[in-house]
């Protein structure tokens, strides 16, 4: 677990706009995120989780706590021959899980190469391209509810999606979930969604694998 007092936000955007955060704490698993949460000092700041920043802008100091997943576990945890259900854990790169998918032939994700971000973040802004929304991946979602501290799961249509939109966004919710994991369905077989714009013309040409790009 990290925990860093006055914590320079600049390098936690990809803007990396000059801001600073009362205190930044990073855990490794449920248990310390659970724990940070219960401590006293925290109890009555004001909180924000961030993932990789690449959707968010600090126009000032944020005089709260700043929280961040370092949870990067990933494993496969149903295959029916057809179709994996991957559980990704919410501070994994999003981009490292479709490299993985790709790499081990598991198709659905590919459209959605080089989105910046983290897996978390990805469950709450329905991260889309291409023709791909992560909505028609996701299965399930792992959260702790900060009311109850109790871990809770939303299936896909619980998560409300809509164009860059979740449950999670309700200003109502907003910041009472924690999202911890993200379950996603791949597929073994190539089902490459090539409707939308210039993707048309690649029915034409050869698919190129990444190192040939
Ligand atoms: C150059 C560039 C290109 C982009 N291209 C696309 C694109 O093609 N398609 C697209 O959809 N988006 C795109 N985006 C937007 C961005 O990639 C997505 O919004 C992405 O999901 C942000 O992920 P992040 O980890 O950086 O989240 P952050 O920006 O850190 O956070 C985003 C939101 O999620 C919340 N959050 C983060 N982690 C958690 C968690 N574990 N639990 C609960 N809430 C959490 C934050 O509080 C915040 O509200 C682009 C952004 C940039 C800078």
């Amino acid at each position: 677990m990290l925990l860093i007092q006055d914590f320079d936000l600049s390098s936690a955007t990809t803007f990396h706009l000059p801001a600073r955060a009362r205190w930044m704490a990073e855990y490794d698993s449920v248990d310390q995120l659970r724990s940070i949460l219960a401590d006293s000092q925290f109890a009555t700041m004001k909180r924000l989780h961030i993932g990789a920043g690449s959707n968010l802008l600090f126009t000032k100091s944020f005089d709260g706590l700043v929280l961040h997943s370092a949870m990067k576990g990933m494993s496969t945890v149903a295959d029916d021959g057809e179709s994996v259900i991957i559980r990704a854990e919410s501070g994994i790169v999003w981009d490292d899980f479709v490299q993985h998918c790709v790499d081990s032939n598991l198709y659905g994700a590919e459209n959605l190469s080089y989105i910046p971000g983290e897996v978390g973040a990805s469950a709450v802004q329905n991260i889309g391209a291409y023709g791909v929304e992560v909505k028609d991946l996701i299965v399930k979602v792992e959260a702790l509810d900060t009311f109850t501290s109790g871990m809770v799961t939303f299936t896909a249509d619980e998560c409300r999606y809509g164009y860059r939109d979740s449950l999670f966004k309700r200003p109502d919710l907003a910041g009472r979930y924690i999202i911890t994991a993200v379950h996603y369905r791949l597929w073994h077989t190539p089902r490459y969604t090539l409707d939308y714009g210039p993707l048309k013309e690649l029915r034409e040409v050869t698919y190129l694998t990444r190192s040939e790009e």
